[in-house]
């Protein structure tokens, strides 16, 4: 037996685990002592690995390359030089008929590690010469990225997550971490235990709410409403840090102006919050010596995210809580590596290291170490994933080749996403499962898993952290990275990649934020947070000492803007609001959980709806019926879970589910900024269904 010490592969809190191995297969793993989890793992953690021994419980592994000659007809076994020439022969047709933006490409916020997101997004920008790339990040906290950038200039968590518990007070807003990442949660526990103040602002009385000293059970999409209010009280009752406010932020004046309309008692109609518990909040998180603001998908999974982003961050600027430890602004992150796939790149806007494709100079650099004709560098800023269906739609995206994403099973409004793949021209899908998504493909080219390569994620809070290779994997699958590189190489851009850490210095030597992480550091560090930009830099568990902000001007930017109601709301029809959520034992699409016998045995059905017992009162549902849930775009069948701590007039499910998937009714309002689908709202309707 041997031990392979690896990162897990589920949420961002990027705890450590070792992989205990006998006989090429994986038998258990235990907690490793990681900067994030100390000996610590939740559930997903403990048994989420053994979807590596294609169980079969949910989908099969792909375990060799396929591809479908003509739509309708099933998929043919075929050879890894036939899959490499056919696909590099319809990209190029595509691309010469079309042009180059005609062809969209995903990163992954998964398994794959670091390097291959940088070389999916070099295949996308030098092979087939668009910023048509982009990730997961954009269905969960694009708006975080975008709006942190803009008011902080980084967009990403501050501060360290093993530095929440030091805080005095957490204000917790649309963020339930029991169930997201329990391990974070477990460091709001301790934050608790060690006097911190907790407020929770969410609308169901979450695991959180229940060791809070305020939970304020806000109404479903009046976010903008109570952020603004806290500003309210801040500036009113004069609580704010008036002489940090003077030396390290600006646009206070037009921030006034906004929330000078959101007095507490004005909008309890909008937030159901009584004033005097919106104006305790803020005396408490103004009165507390270090105080974080931490959020979530409920923040981030709405029409106005982008907006609420940046007046959380205002409440950090406007009490002085950025700039050193135990304190500030925490997006944190989902998937496990959603931040490394930012990092590299995987960003229609962004090179890797965050440079701007829209500069020329950075176009420069990179051309040159690519070395290609920077003419041939795409200078606009490309597609984002949730707007695919709709450019499908008008003809003007033919290919789509997605690595180890699920859009048609996590995108909002499935049936628009159905409609979207069925324009496409040519689907490839570079997967370890037949997911939803690989079953429409074209091609289907079957990649190694965690477990089976090594590499680099990047956990929540900047930190990078390696990863081993436990076992050899089974079947004629590539690692990512050699699939893309033999694809380019097709396509007459010769790639060729020796390892991982070849990738690695490659990027470094072109991301003065990440130049200092080199793989020796982080084998002696554990743990090596960005930025780094020297050999003998620490790397940086808080961002914007001495209170410079990386902006234009140097300086926080205070904003506030009026609160817009969510696209659907509930009418006589449909007189419900939708919430989509999480479960603890399963995660993102449920291919790698629903495959895990410990992880699947802890529920074997559709997600549950979670109602109130008054709206299950009125439609005459008991607790376990079978229900109908319908939304006007589609309906899924379910059943009922009626609690107390679920709020009136809502109702909740998780999108993990592959039959009652809960995406068939949510809609895609996009955040006019990041282009996020506000699936935290959409107006449905419940009918129960009789026993028979
Ligand atoms: Fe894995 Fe997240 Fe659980 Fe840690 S908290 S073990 S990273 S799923």
């Amino acid at each position: 037996m041997k031990k392979i010490a690896s990162v897990c592969p589920y949420c961002g809190a990027g705890c450590k685990l070792n992989l205990v191995v006998d006989r090429n297969r994986i038998i258990r793993a235990e907690a490793a002592d990681g900067v994030t989890n100390q000996g610590t793992l939740c559930l997903k953690g403990f048994y989420g690995w053994d979807f590596l021994n294609d169980t079969r419980l949910l989908t099969p592994r792909l375990t060799q390359p396929m591809i479908r000659y003509s739509k309708g007809e099933a998929f043919t076994s075929v050879t890894w030089e036939e899959a490499i020439r056919y696909t590099a022969h319809r990209l190029k047709g595509i691309k010469e008929q079309f042009g180059p933006r005609a062809i969209m490409t995903t990163g992954s916020s998964r398994g794959t590690g670091n390097e291959t997101n940088y070389v999916m997004q070099k295949f996308a920008r030098a092979v087939l010469n668009t910023n048509n790339v982009d990730c997961c990040a954009r269905v969960c906290h694009g708006p975080s990225v975008a709006g942190l950038q803009e008011t902080l200039g980084n967009g990403a968590m501050s501060n360290s997550i093993n530095d929440i518990e030091n805080s005095k007070c957490l204000l917790v807003f649309g963020y339930n971490c029991a169930d997201s990442h329990p391990i974070v949660a477990r460091r709001v526990l301790k934050a608790r235990e060690k006097g911190a103040k907790i407020i929770v602002c969410d609308p169901r009385r979450i695991e959180t709410a229940r060791i809070a000293d305020q939970h304020l059970q806000l109404k479903n999409g009046s976010n903008m409403a109570l952020v603004n209010a806290f500003g309210y009280v801040l500036l009113e009752e004069e609580l704010y840090d008036k002489n940090y406010v003077a030396r390290f932020a600006e646009g206070l004046e037009a921030y006034r102006q906004i929330v000078k309309d959101y007095a507490p008692e004005k909008v309890e109609h909008l937030t159901g919050i009584p004033a005097r518990d919106v104006r305790q909040a803020m005396r408490t998180f103004a009165a507390a010596p270090s105080a974080t603001v931490m959020w979530g998908m409920g923040v981030t999974q709405f029409g106005q995210a982008v907006d609420v982003v940046k007046g959380l961050s205002s409440l950090a600027l406007l009490t002085g809580n950025l700039g050193r430890p135990a304190v500030g602004v925490g997006p944190v992150r989902g998937q496990n590596n959603v931040q490394g796939a930012c990092d590299m790149g995987v960003l229609p806007n962004m090179f890797p290291g965050y440079q701007d494709v829209t500069d020329p100079a950075v176009r420069q650099k990179f051309a040159d170490a690519w070395e290609i004709d920077v003419a041939r560098m795409d200078d606009r800023v490309g597609t984002r994933i949730t707007e695919v269906p709709h450019l499908a739609l008008e003809g003007k995206v033919k290919a789509y080749y997605i690595m180890g994403e699920d859009p048609l099973q996590t995108e909002a409004d499935l049936g628009l996403v159905r409609r979207g793949f069925e324009a496409l021209d040519f689907v490839v899908v570079q997967d370890i499962f037949m997911t939803k998504t690989a079953e429409v493909a074209d091609v289907l080219l079957p990649a190694t898993s965690w477990g089976e390569h090594g590499g680099v994620f990047t956990c929540a809070d900047r930190g990078f952290q390696r990863f081993g290779k436990a076992v050899e994997a089974c079947g004629s699958v590539k690692r990512d990275w050699e699939i893309i590189s033999l694809l380019a190489t097709e396509m007459g851009y010769p790639m060729h990649y020796d390892s991982n850490q070849q990738i690695w210095d490659e990027m470094r030597e072109l991301c003065p934020l990440f130049y200092g992480v080199t793989y020796e550091k982080m084998g002696e560090m554990g743990h090596v947070q960005w930025p780094c930009p020297t050999l003998d830099h620490p790397g940086t568990p808080h961002l914007y000492k001495d209170n410079k902000f990386d902006t234009p001007t140097g300086k926080g930017q205070l904003f506030a803007a009026a609160w817009r109601a969510p696209a659907e709301t509930p009418d006589e029809d449909y007189p419900l609001v939708l919430c989509t959520v999480r479960e603890v034992g399963h995660y993102s699409c449920r291919s790698m959980t629903g495959n895990c016998a410990a992880l699947q045995s802890l529920a074997d059905e559709p997600g549950r709806v979670q109602m109130n017992p008054a709206d299950a009162d009125k439609l005459g549902i008991a607790d376990g019926q079978l229900v109908w849930v319908r939304s006007r775009r589609g309906k899924v069948i379910t059943r009922a879970s009626i609690s107390e701590r679920i709020n009136a007039g809502a109702v909740y499910m998780t999108y993990q589910w592959w039959i009652g998937a809960c995406n068939e009714l949510t809609q895609d309002n996009l955040d006019p900024v990041s282009k996020t689908p506000e699936t935290k709202y959409c107006a449905v309707q419940l009918e129960g269904i009789e026993d028979q």
